[in-house]
């Protein structure tokens, strides 16, 4: 039997020594202020264990990792018409990329791209009677924990500084795939991203995701086949223009996220959540994807 509290210290311990920690994203300046000695693991086992080392109980911004969430919120309403607006493909470009979705008309290529997740957020906006409010209480309510807030400091932040997703929106305006008002969707969509995690309460949200869709509290939330699929999306698109390389390295679908979080899991049996905000050139957490890489590679444990 694998002793999963004994591998992740390994991991931490090994990992706390490296000298190449990557570049903290400056990008929002916000997420500048983050130290980049910070460094989390935490895993949630189906069966209700939890295992964890170091600063898994620190909070800090989810960034694109919310955009699972959000997508898995917006297909409860849509169900399959949301492939009428988007596409399944990885993009092979980094997340915010603008010239595919002039080229492809306005169909962002994934869900999990920029141009994508606000779709995804205008879908939201249009189903949602107080955006911001219910998402957070569906993230709270999955997550079995009323203590997640957005930070508004980061939303602000984000804002200022957003011109290539107010491009991004601009554009889908242009070709007819956004219904609601520019300024509302992007909105949501920086608070969305600003959403502040623990490791811990990012394993228990994406518990969903490795639970045929039923939460942490075993309420069925999204349908199995729709688990699947959002499982599949995180495969193949949920790291950048590195999605091939984590699938490679790592072998999980997961998400990650440039406030240094990722979150993967093995269907049917555990969630793992690293942080460590140092980036690499493509926008993933340095440390955490050479931790899941170990993990995987230690315990056997992927889907391959
Ligand atoms: N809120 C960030 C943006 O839109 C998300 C980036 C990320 O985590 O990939 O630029």
């Amino acid at each position: 039997m694998i002793d999963f509290q004994e591998t992740i210290e390994a991991i931490y311990y090994e990992l706390k020594q490296s000298q190449n920690k990557g570049v903290v994203a400056s990008y929002i300046p916000e997420l500048s202020k983050q130290n980049k000695n910070s460094f989390g693991i935490h895993i949630q086992h189906i069966d209700g264990r939890t295992f964890q080392i170091g600063d898994w109980n620190v909070p800090f911004s989810i960034q694109s990792i919310s955009k699972v969430l959000a997508l898995s919120k917006a297909i409860a309403f849509e169900d399959n018409r949301i492939w009428d607006r988007m596409d399944v493909e990885p993009s092979g470009n980094p997340f915010n990329h603008l010239s595919l979705l002039e080229l492809e008309a306005g169909i962002p290529r994934n869900p999990l791209i920029n141009a994508g997740a606000i779709v995804v957020a205008d879908i939201l906006v249009t189903h949602l009677k107080h955006p911001k409010t219910d998402f957070l209480n569906y993230v709270r309510i999955i997550t079995n924990d009323n203590s997640i807030n957005y930070n508004v400091d980061v939303a602000a932040s984000e804002k200022r500084t957003g011109f290539k997703n107010y491009a991004a929106a601009n554009l889908l305006k242009s070709f007819g795939n956004l219904n609601n008002d520019i300024e509302v969707v992007l909105d949501f969509y920086f608070h969305q991203c600003a959403l502040e995690m623990t490791c811990s309460q990012l394993s228990k949200a994406f518990f969903l995701f490795a639970n045929k869709g039923k939460c942490i509290n075993n309420v069925q939330h999204i349908s199995s086949s729709h688990t699947k699929r959002i499982n599949a999306i995180m495969l193949t698109c949920g790291f950048y223009d590195e999605a091939g390389e984590f699938a490679f390295e790592v072998g999980l679908p997961g998400k990650s996220g440039v406030g240094g979080g990722i979150v993967a899991l093995l269907p049917n049996d555990f969630v793992i959540s690293t942080w460590a905000p140092g980036l690499n050139p493509k926008g993933n957490s340095l440390l955490g994807m050479q931790a899941l890489e170990y993990f995987t590679t230690k315990t056997g444990r992927s889907i391959f």
